[in-house]
């Protein structure tokens, strides 16, 4: 026996790189996908770092809203091809029309009808739920959700003629 060929045991750790947010992150068996557009851990790592807001929000406004915010701006990097984007939209009626969070969810169909299906999204996004997870340990989560926010939206420069044009869209429709 040479052990020349011998293969060093890696630990078994696989990652998948996610197609929405391009985050690289390690499979967790048997997590079934939950987001369209998503890799399950991806969806599964958002899911854990939003469950407080989720558990708080129908007691709190305010962790309803961010709640809101947090999903607009995961959705907005994890759009479906071919189907509206609805969640870039919200994020423009949210900052650039002023539009509540929760009222811009409440326009429903008429975000969806008013959204581009055409648009290219980013090719590279500045923070994904997986920075946010990160720093969870050193800053809150409503200032790391509102940079997200911020950010994801400011990745959308390109499209926000469009985005904005369809928010006005769904306000007036
Ligand atoms: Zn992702």
């Amino acid at each position: 026996m040479t052990g020349i060929d011998t293969p060093t045991p890696e630990p078994a750790t696989q990652t998948s790189v996610c197609p929405g947010c391009g985050s690289v992150l390690a499979v967790v068996p048997g997590l079934a996908g939950t987001h369209a557009g998503a890799s399950a851990s991806c969806a599964g790592l958002f899911a854990v770092t939003v469950r407080g807001l989720r558990e708080e929000a129908g007691q709190d406004v305010r962790a309803a809203a961010l709640l809101q915010v947090s999903t607009d701006a995961y959705d907005a990097q994890h759009l479906v091809p071919g189907a509206p984007a609805a969640a870039p939209v919200r994020l423009a009626l949210a900052r650039e029309r002023d539009v509540d969070p929760a009222r811009a969810a409440a326009l429903g169909s008429r975000v969806d009808d008013a959204a581009p299906r055409d648009l290219t999204p980013p090719s590279r996004w500045t923070t994904t739920v997986a920075d946010l997870a990160a720093d969870l340990d050193v800053v809150d989560l409503p200032t790391l959700v509102r940079a997200w926010a911020d950010a994801v939206w400011a990745d959308w420069a390109p499209a926000h003629a469009r985005l904005r044009a369809a928010a006005d869209t769904a306000l007036t429709s």
